[in-house]
This record gives C-alpha cells, structure tokens and sequence, in this order.
C-alpha cells in the first residue's frame, strides 16, 4: 500500500523537533550535528535569534499579500541584491525550481523580443542539477530524472562537464544562453576552474549567448564571497539563487542585467506567493547578515579551519577518502567507499552529512558554525571513518 507521503524519498529515521544553531534534537532528545543545514538551506543555523524575531514581528503584522500591490520588504531586498551585484533587478519565487524556470523564459522571451524567436537553445552541462520541474529536469540530465519523463522540454544542449572543446563548438551565433552552476553542488561539489568560466564568459561575449549561472546552493556567502562568481572574476547576465537566501523559509530569487530582463514586462511572468512580505522579511534579515564583509571574512576563516582538519581526516583514513573539494562551506570528501556508508556511520556517530554523486560526502553546515562545533564534527567525522574502514 502506498505511503500516505508520496515515497520519492528514501528517509533516514530520523525525525527532528527542534533545533539551536548546527544542532537539531530528536523525538527521543538525542542531539545530531548537522553538516547538512537542510542542503545549505539554514544558512544561519537552526532557529537564529535575528531570524527568529524577524519573522515574528513580520508575522504579526502580514504574512502575504497579492503581488497586485506594492511590497515594501520585497522592494527592500531587491534593493540590497541589486546593491550588492552585478544585477539592474530581481524576480522572487519560492525555491530554486522555479528560479530555474523564469531564468529559461527569461532567455527564451530575451530573443524573442531581439527578432530572433528560434534562438532558443541553451547550452548546460551533465550531471548538473537544476531542479525537478519540466524544464529543469530537461537542463539537467541524468537518467534517474528524465527517465520516463518524456518528452522532456526541447531547446537544450547537454556537453559532457568541463569539456572545453565541446564548449567552444556547440556556443556559436545561435546559442541562446550557456546556463551552469559554477560550483556543482548534487553532482559531486565540483568547482569550475576562474580560467576555464572567464573563457565561458568571453565565449558568451563573442556569440551574444547569454550567461545563466545557478546559484541557488553555492551562492549566499557560502563560499566566502556573497556569490562565487566574484571569485572568478565574471558576471552573469542571469542568475539564480534560492535555499539560503531565506535562512530556511522558503525563498528564490532571479537576478538580471536590465538588457537580459528587458523583455519581460507587465503580465510577461507572475507568482501567486513569490515575493510575500514574510519571506521577503527573513530574506532581507538574512542578506543583512550574510553581505556583512566581516560575516563573509568570517566564513573564510571558518573554512580554512574546516578544511585542513578534513584534509587531516583524509590521510588518517586512506581507505576510506581520497580528498577534499570545493570552496569556502561547500565542501565534499571524495570517498573510496560507498558515500551512503558514511553518512549511515555518522547517524551513529550524531553528525548529519549529505551524499553526492561522483562518491561524494557533502558538508554544507551553517555559514555561523562555531569553531568549537567545526572541533566536533571533525571527531564525530572521525569516529564514524573508523566505524566505515572496521565493517569494510
Ligand atoms: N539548482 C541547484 C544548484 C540546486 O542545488 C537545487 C536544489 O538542490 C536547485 C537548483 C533546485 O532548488 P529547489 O529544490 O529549491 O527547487
């Protein structure tokens, strides 16, 4: 019989009731360190106090009303992205799924207006995640998301990942967008090389395509920067951002250049609850916090700190890991064992991680762990590596 849940989710029992910071509590009062922070979603860890009161007061007053009419906190933050990035303007929406599809339309309608409605095909990348909808699934590829989804949405070029020749062959005159994730996140913490996403930009510059980058996980500070591709030195002329963005309340955003926007108008694209003032309140609590250069110096830090101890964890544990990725808090351990053993070992060790493909452990913990937690994780991590290498 099925589930009364629809059973897309294979779930660990585990079942939470409150949370403090990188700590959540189960039924029975066991207390687990989560590395996951809900797939870099509780970027400020579990009931923050800022967040907290923010969404109070704000739920006191109003928590929605139609986009017909103005909205003081939406416009507040679409100011402070605005602000802070390469972007003219931003749409809300309410997870990164739907980031992905305006950013689709956005591109689509873009070339449309410029006279050239059959430019509409939009370069991405295998093992890229882009989210579930119709669209999204037809960026992203992978067998377990397309198959027996068809017919999936046409007017997308899958390259193998990295694969710079390809690149260079498949962008021309008729591209209508390049569209990747400068740092993959479920297909195994992979980091775009600064050099290899300067010549996708220059790429992009030299056909007209237009640059679409998701953001949603390693955006929001968690690679030390507000957004990673500061790092590298490019921007985009979309983007898309979702999960810490809202510190856990649902919220996603698309950021625009005014010439990538400019065929969307009045009745163009709409959403019911995107932009409400109660998810616009946390937001703009969050980007507060999270643009803050001391936060971001501080998250830095933190990473240096994280990574030479899972550096250490590696050569105390060969037969276990075979190294470290990513950048700043999206780290992944690169294992030589099944991934799912060691996240199963740290559920008995209390720490919570997340498996990614390529055989890979993904950290992902709140952007303000404490040091004394990072000390933790590392012995919990440790533990549960030695419980993985005794059953091998
Ligand atoms: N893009 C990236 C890079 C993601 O990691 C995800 C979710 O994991 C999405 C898009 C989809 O976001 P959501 O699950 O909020 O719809």
């Amino acid at each position: 019989m099925i589930a009364p849940v629809l059973p897309t989710y294979n779930r660990a029992p585990l079942e939470f009731t409150s949370g403090e910071g990188a700590w959540l509590t189960t039924t029975d009062g066991t207390r687990y360190l989560d590395l996951g922070a809900g797939i870099a979603v509780n970027a400020l860890g579990h009931a923050n106090p800022d967040l907290v009161a923010t969404i109070t007061e704000q739920a006191g007053k109003l928590w929605h009303v139609s986009n017909l009419y103005k909205i003081p906190q939406q416009e507040r933050l679409a100011q402070a992205l605005v602000d802070a990035t390469f972007a003219d303007t931003v749409f809300f929406t309410n997870s990164g799924t739907e980031a992905t599809e305006l950013a689709v339309k956005m591109v689509r309608k873009y070339w449309y207006e410029k006279g050239q409605p059959d430019r509409v095909e939009i370069v991405t990348f295998d093992g890229s995640f882009h989210g579930r909808s119709s669209a999204a699934i037809a960026a992203s590829g992978g067998e377990k998301m397309i198959k027996g989804f068809g017919p999936l949405l046409p007017g997308f070029t899958r390259l193998a990942w990295g694969d710079m020749a390809a690149l260079k062959a498949a962008v021309t005159e008729t591209t209508a967008a390049v569209m990747l994730e400068p740092i993959v996140g479920e297909g195994g913490i992979k980091v775009w090389p600064d050099a290899e996403l300067k010549e996708i930009r220059a790429l992009c510059d030299a056909t007209g395509a237009l640059l679409v980058l998701d953001e949603v996980q390693c955006g929001m500070g968690r690679t030390g920067t507000l957004f990673y591709h500061e790092q590298a030195g490019i921007t985009p002329d979309i983007m898309t951002v979702a999960k810490g963005i809202g510190g856990g309340f649902p919220l996603g955003a698309v950021l625009a250049t005014e010439n990538a926007a400019s065929g969307m108008v009045a009745g163009t694209h709409g959403s019911t609850y995107g932009g409400n003032p109660l998810g616009c309140a946390v937001g703009g609590k969050v980007m507060e916090i999270v643009a803050d250069p001391a936060f971001l110096a501080e998250v830095r830090r933190k990473s240096g700190l994280f990574r030479q101890g899972l550096e250490a964890l590696v050569a105390a544990h060969p037969d276990v890991f075979e190294g470290v990725r990513g950048e700043g808090l999206m780290l992944g351990l690169k294992c030589k064992v099944a991934p799912a053993d060691v996240v199963k070992a740290g559920y008995g060790e209390q720490v919570l991680t997340v498996p990614a493909a390529e055989n890979v452990v993904r950290l992902l913990p709140p952007l303000n762990i404490p040091d004394a937690d990072i000390a933790e994780a590392l012995a919990r991590l440790d533990r549960a590596a030695s419980a993985v290498a005794k059953a091998a």
